[in-house]
Formats: C-alpha cells, sequence, structure tokens
C-alpha cells in the first residue's frame, strides 16, 4: 500500500440539509486550522437560529414517512452506508488527521470504530422487538414496542468527528428517528461526506442533515420545539448545561462529559505491559481522548522501579506530522488549547509536582508553526493540585503514590469524574474487588483503554454523563424510542356492561 493521501480541499465546509449540501443563510464562519502547519486550510460555516431552523423542518418533514419504513427496509440502507464508510475510510482518515491533528493510522482505528456502531444498528430489526405476554387475564394480551421519537439532535466534540457522531446517529436513524448533527466546528469535514454517503446509500431527503456551528446553533437545537432529544459529547461544564437546558424545554437528554482516567498499578502488575499500556494511553493521539490515562496511581514501590522507564520513553516519543508513518503523537489541536496545557503545565510545577520530562519546548523541524506540545511526566502529584483535579486533555501524565490497594481505591473514587479507569494486576481477586467496587462507568482490567464495543454501551459515572442512558449499544436503541405498551381483547360474546372496580386477573 502506498502513501495515504493527505486530505488539502480548501472549499467552504457548510451544511448538509433535506439531501444537499448548503451554505445556509447566517453569513457567519470561522478558520479550520490544520494543527500540524498551524495555517488557515479552510472555512466552515456557522448556523444561526434560521439555518438550524431549515434542518429541523426538513427533518421533521421526513420522519412520518421514515418512521413508518420497516425496520428490515432502513437496515438495508445502513447495509449500504456501511459498505460506502468501509471504501471511504482512508479519506475520512485524512480529513481527521488534517483538521485534528492526530496520527493517521489512530483516525484509522477511530474511523473503524465508527464502523462498528453502523455494523451494530444493522441490527434494528431484531432490536425493536418488544415483549409479548399472552392471556394477562382471560381473554387478554398485551405486548410493549418502541417507537421513534421524532427528530432528534447530536452535538459532537473536537475529539472523535467520525467515531462520536457514528455512536448516535445510525443507531436513531435505524431506529425510525430523523437526525440533526452539529459537528465540532474545528474538523467538520468528515460530518458532511459521511452525509453525502448516507445519501448515496439511498437513505430519503431530510432523514440526515447536518449544520454546522456553534453554540449559537446549539441553543438553537435545545430551543426549538420539534427536537424531542439530545444526545451531547463534550467537557462537562458544557454537558451539564445542556442537560440543565434539555430539562428545561421538556426534551430527553444523554450529556456525555469529561473525564479523569486513572490506572492502578499493582506492585504485581506486569511491568512491560504497564509501561506500555501508561504511554499508549496517555499520549496516544495528544492525550486528547475522554479515555485516555492521565493518572497513574502507583502502588507501594512500583513507584521507583518504573519511574526510569517512564522517563525514558516518554523523551522518546516521537512527535511529528501525523501523515508521517513513524509519528506516534500528533500536533495539538488550536493554539489557545496548546496555550491552556503548557499553563496547566505551570501550575503543576508551581504547585509542587516533581515535573520528570516537560514537553513545553517540543518542536518538530519543517513544521514550525504547528501546535506541538511534548509528552510530560509529572511525579509526586497529590489530589489537591488542579492538574490532578482538573482535565488536562493534553499530553500530560501524573503519577501518584499511594501506599496499598484501599489507598487507590478511595483515591480514584474521590475523584469527581467517573468515565474510565484501569488496573494492572496478575491477581484474580484484586481485579475482581476492582471491578466491584470501583465508582467509574467503564473498567478495564489489564486493558488501558477500555472503549466498550458497539453492543454494550459506552458511558461513565458522576459529572461524566448527565442523563440516565449510555450511548450506543442497547442504551442507544432504549434512549431514541419510547415504550408503548398496547392490551387487546377480542370480546367472543356480547358485552355484561361497564366494570366499576380495578380489573384484576381472572
Ligand atoms: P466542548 O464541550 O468544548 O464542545 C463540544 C461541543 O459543544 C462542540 O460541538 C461545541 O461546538 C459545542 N459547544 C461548545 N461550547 C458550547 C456552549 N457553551 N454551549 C453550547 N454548545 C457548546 O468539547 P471539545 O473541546 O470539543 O471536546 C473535548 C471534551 O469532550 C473533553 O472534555 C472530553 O473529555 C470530552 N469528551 C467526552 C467523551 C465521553 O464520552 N465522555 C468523549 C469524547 C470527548
Amino acid at each position: 500500500m502506498g502513501a495515504p493521501e493527505a486530505f488539502t480541499a480548501t472549499a467552504t465546509v457548510g451544511h448538509f440539509m433535506q439531501g444537499q449540501a448548503t451554505p445556509g443563510a447566517s453569513g457567519r464562519s470561522q478558520p479550520i486550522y490544520n494543527p500540524a502547519t498551524g495555517q488557515v486550510a479552510r472555512q466552515v460555516a456557522l448556523a444561526d437560529a434560521g439555518d438550524v431552523g431549515t434542518a429541523v423542518a426538513a427533518a421533521q418533514a421526513a420522519f412520518p414517512s421514515w418512521a413508518d419504513t420497516p425496520p428490515l427496509r432502513r437496515a438495508r440502507v445502513l447495509f449500504k452506508f456501511l459498505e460506502l464508510m468501509n471504501q471511504h475510510r482512508d479519506t475520512l482518515a485524512a480529513m481527521i488527521t488534517a483538521e485534528h491533528g492526530k496520527v493517521f493510522t489512530d483516525a484509522q482505528g477511530e474511523v473503524t470504530r465508527g464502523i462498528e456502531i453502523i455494523e451494530f444498528a444493522c441490527g434494528i430489526a431484531q432490536l425493536l422487538k418488544g415483549d409479548y405476554t399472552e392471556q394477562v387475564s382471560t381473554g387478554i394480551d398485551n405486548w410493549t414496542l418502541r417507537q421513534p421519537l421524532g427528530v432528534v439532535a447530536g452535538v459532537t466534540p473536537f475529539n472523535f468527528p467520525c467515531m462520536v457522531p457514528c455512536w448516535m446517529f445510525p443507531v436513531a436513524i435505524a431506529a425510525g428517528n430523523t437526525f440533526v448533527l452539529k459537528p465540532s466546528p474545528l474538523d467538520p469535514s468528515p460530518s458532511l461526506l459521511m452525509a453525502e454517503l448516507f445519501k448515496q446509500a439511498g437513505l430519503p431527503d431530510g432523514v440526515f442533515n447536518v449544520v454546522q456551528g456553534d453554540k449559537a446553533a446549539v441553543d438553537a437545537l435545545l430551543q426549538h420545539p420539534d427536537v424531542r432529544a439530545i444526545s451531547f459529547v463534550g467537557s462537562t461544564p458544557v454537558a451539564h448545561h445542556i442537560a440543565q437546558e434539555a430539562a428545561r424545554f421538556g426534551k430527553r437528554v444523554q450529556a456525555l462529559g469529561g473525564a479523569k482516567n486513572h490506572m492502578v498499578v499493582m506492585p504485581d502488575a506486569e511491568l512491560d505491559q504497564v509501561v506500555d499500556a501508561l504511554i499508549g494511553s496517555a499520549f496516544g493521539s495528544a492525550g486528547e481522548r475522554c479515555m485516555a490515562v492521565s493518572v497513574a496511581v502507583l502502588v507501594g514501590d512500583v513507584a521507583d522501579t518504573i519511574m526510569p522507564r517512564l522517563i525514558e520513553r516518554t523523551q522518546q516519543l516521537k512527535t511529528t506530522n501525523g501523515m508521517e508513518p513513524d509519528a506516534e503523537m500528533g500536533p495539538i489541536v488550536t493554539a489557545a488549547a496548546r496555550e491552556r496545557i503548557r499553563g496547566m503545565i505551570a501550575s503543576g510545577v508551581q504547585q509542587g509536582a516533581k515535573l520528570l520530562v516537560d514537553g513545553r519546548s517540543q518542536t518538530v523541524p519543517g513544521h514550525d508553526d504547528g501546535f506541538w506540545l511534548g509528552g510530560t511526566l509529572f511525579d509526586h502529584v497529590t489530589p489537591g493540585m488542579r492538574i490532578y483535579q482538573d482535565e488536562i486533555f493534553g499530553p500530560v501524565l501524573s503519577c501518584v503514590r499511594v501506599p496499598d490497594f484501599n489507598a487507590a481505591l478511595d483515591l480514584v473514587n474521590a475523584h469527581a469524574f467517573g468515565n474510565g479507569v484501569a488496573c494492572f494486576t496478575r491477581d484474580g481477586h484484586v481485579a475482581r474487588e476492582f471491578g466491584r467496587r470501583v465508582q467509574v462507568g467503564m473498567v478495564g482490567i489489564n486493558v488501558p483503554i477500555p472503549v466498550p464495543m458497539a453492543w454494550h454501551g459506552f458511558g461513565g459515572w458522576k459529572a461524566s454523563l448527565f442523563g440516565d442512558m449510555h450511548a450506543y449499544g442497547e442504551e442507544g436503541v432504549r434512549f431514541y424510542t419510547k415504550q408503548k405498551s398496547i392490551m387487546q381483547r377480542w370480546p367472543q360474546s356480547t358485552p355484561k356492561g361497564a366494570v366499576f372496580v380495578m380489573p384484576t386477573a381472572k
């Protein structure tokens, strides 16, 4: 296989409504940067309430006939979309690398994880089967079924511009809803290509719409009376705001927020595996993953053994343009994000953590203006420090030393976030206790980034998720449908007259 082709289009990225690409009517736009060069690559349109109204109207008009389409026929469109997504996997990955910065092979992995949700959604006919009880009372049967909600919306973050939208729209659309996606304006190109591919697959116009934009577009979606539900993935303050606003406007909501994922390393853990796991999960995608391990909890004397190896590996990280075949880490998404992360590193130093590797002076020859930041390693981090409490969302690994397993567990459970966590050990009892007692939504045992598979659903606890249901999997199907219960009798004989007491089984 030859080198992948870079994504270099310069046209403004617009919206997709009623089956067509459109620049919208707002006249607003903002630049999209290539983070590896630091240059403006193209513009993205920013929707206003008028554009959002047009998209929602298209979705509302398409809903009755799409909801009425048999699930098996809806699934056939998804099968065709799946095929097209597989064919365009590398084009999507190149778009991701060009706008987000992550390395190309990682971007390919992201697209693959998104495609897995489409594979799951292809089974919608089976997933929508209801429950049936014959003879709940003499001559009466009762069954429950699930029906789509109507127009539903998704608001997604910059860090997975293909995978996170795929957590939402394939399941929602397979279930019979119509959808309006509002992607991150930092890397909006994959969403537009996915909309075009879905249309090519035979999706009726108006079923899947994309509005590019910022807070103005999100507020318009929250306030629109025809939007029945909002799925959100992003930072915790915005997730909290979305959950509150959705509740205020009477919408169903799932709002997934930020994270601070710990990896507990027991003294009996397989240390080669631990070092690989920590380096890959802390620095992969420059730490811009909601499942990145950002805190290593080193139990007993394991810190002294492991620290020299962590220092060496952090210093050796190959940080460069994500399209380079040997790249391990790409740039940070924006200059502003890099400044924020640099500020967090400074606060760690100021609050007394021991800075062992400092990535702040990272440069990449030939890419002088790129948003570079090297891998950064802290030891002796304590729970009172900002670098421990706040999500950094960059390539910074903080090591905390604790005396024993219970102290490690207490530390993890006291943290405000509860997205993902891992424990590395060879002791089955410790692993079992950890899995049972830890207050976190997704747990890895000797697995650093336990992102659940398509049919298991994804979601954290505490400040990492507002709402009741996780994304995708059967939880996703439940989120995008409402239950109806039907009780039915077909009397054989003549009626016996009205009954005024509560019916009971006879
Ligand atoms: P963000 O919260 O800044 O933005 C997310 C989305 O919300 C974007 O579409 C953005 O345009 C929109 N938005 C931003 N500010 C808004 C506001 N004030 N009102 C309404 N909408 C607003 O997040 P980000 O920087 O794009 O993504 C990184 C964050 O996402 C991290 O905190 C990361 O942990 C989180 N994340 C969480 C998960 C998860 O599953 N829990 C997955 C991926 C990313």
